[in-house]
């Protein structure tokens, strides 16, 4: 199975699995937009883009 990186605009492949959305920014933010499907859906994502949404969620 070939998962690809759920980053937008992004094709490469995503082996970094994580709970971060590619909106976890606004999502922070807003939490009660967070409905339960989405708080246990699972991403992939390259290594570039995990760092890049790690770091998104580490800036306050
Ligand atoms: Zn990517």
């Amino acid at each position: 199975m070939t998962v690809i990186c759920d980053y937008p605009n992004c094709k490469n492949k995503g082996p970094l699995k994580s709970r971060l959305s590619p909106e976890s920014k606004l999502i922070l933010k807003m939490k009660k937009a967070i409905s339960l499907k989405d708080a246990y859906r699972e991403f992939y994502y390259c290594k570039e883009h995990h760092e890049v949404l790690i770091n998104q969620v580490l800036i306050k």
